[in-house]
């Protein structure tokens, strides 16, 4: 199943909640949002059903995301019903960590095998600051749970200009401690990023000399053959780091991420402005078969390559500027789509 350029369909990110209980400063600015009506929301069952359809077509990595994964009820069910799915390689969950430390266990137990818990500050006040909830304890916690229960663990960090960019040594210190693979992510300009201007961006280059300043030579990991957004580096001990150069350098050309909301809308892109609506074909009871054609068409024709359109643009503002636009289609906000 390759697209217009050749690129596999293989990677899934299901968003499972468009809620989350954080609200950074980059990603969520606004003082409300439009929630997707709950009764659009899938159950279980049914996102199970279309993940079936999914592995029949090859893909074989799938992340839970949202909004807050984690606030949705029961997750581990769902961990456990995908789990157990013949041809699944990777099953992986992006949490802000912040219910982590209660619910590891379960998802442990449950069949889940990575996590990726998002902390972009290592101070309390700049973490209320940031995402407006004094809960940096409670990360701390959760992802002294996951090194428990998985033994290692990443963390992402969104780097942003003038806000948390004077802490990637710290972070890298941090990681080492808990065991956890820091991925510094370039500030990007999508959807719900309605404040974003290129001044807060960071770039990969400058990242690497910043920390090449403070650690000497820093060395690129070779992984031929990898689709992983991040390039990953290492110091001279072998401490390694990933930084997602999203922003600056994409890599739609290797990109065969795609994106389920919880509301069965499928996005092929993170910077595509529609998508194909699976949940009505699924609750009209549309056979399997017919099913799986609308999502291998819709793959086939995939030509997106949004992060490169982005670079070409030249001026660059935030890529839904208009609040008024993200309240009449929610599905353009990032925690709706699924980071
Ligand atoms: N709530 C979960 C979490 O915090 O990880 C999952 C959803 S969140 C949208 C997924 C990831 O997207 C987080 O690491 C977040 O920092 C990142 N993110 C959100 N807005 C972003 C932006 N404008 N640029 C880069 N990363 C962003």
């Amino acid at each position: 199943m390759n697209d217009t350029l050749g690129r596999p369909l293989r990677n899934l990110r299901l968003s499972v909640t468009d809620r989350c209980n954080l609200r950074c400063q980059y990603c969520m600015p606004e003082d409300d949002y439009v929630w997707l009506p709950r009764e659009d929301v899938l159950r279980f069952e049914e996102t199970s059903a279309l993940v079936d359809i999914f592995l029949s077509l090859g893909v074989d990595k799938i992340r839970l995301t949202g909004g807050e994964p984690l606030l949705r009820r029961d997750v581990a069910a769902l961990v456990q019903m995908i789990a157990a799915k013949p041809g699944l390689n990777d099953l992986a969950l992006t949490t802000n960590g912040v219910l982590l430390a209660d619910q590891v266990d379960a998802l442990k137990a449950a069949g889940l095998r990575r996590i990726t818990v998002s902390l972009d500050t290592l101070h309390p006040d700049r973490f209320k600051k940031l995402t407006r909830f004094d809960q940096l304890e409670a990360v701390h916690a959760g992802i002294a749970g996951a090194r428990r229960a998985f033994g290692h663990l990443k963390i992402d960090t969104v780097v942003i200009r003038g806000v948390n960019d004077d802490e990637l040594i710290s972070l890298i210190e941090y990681g080492r401690s808990v065991n956890g693979e820091i991925r510094f992510i370039e500030y990007m300009d999508v959807g719900g990023a309605s404040r974003w201007s290129p001044d807060c961006v960071v770039s990969r280059h400058d990242m690497l000399e910043t920390l090449a300043r403070h650690y000497g030579a820093v060395a690129a990991v070779d992984e031929p053959g990898s689709t992983a957004p991040a390039d990953r580096y290492a110091l001279e001990d072998g401490t390694t780091f990933g930084i997602i150069a999203s922003t600056t350098d994409p890599f739609c050309r290797t990109c065969d991420r795609s994106r389920l909301t919880a509301d069965g809308m499928w996005y092929l892109c993170l910077y595509a402005t529609r998508g194909l609506d699976l949940r009505a074909p699924l609750r009209q009871g549309v056979p399997v078969e017919e099913l799986k054609a609308l999502i291998a068409n819709g793959w086939g024709v995939r030509e997106d390559r949004g992060a490169e359109d982005r670079v070409a643009l030249g001026d660059r503002r935030a890529f839904v500027p208009v609040q008024d636009l993200l309240r009449k289609d929610p599905h353009l906000e990032m925690h709706t789509r699924g980071g």
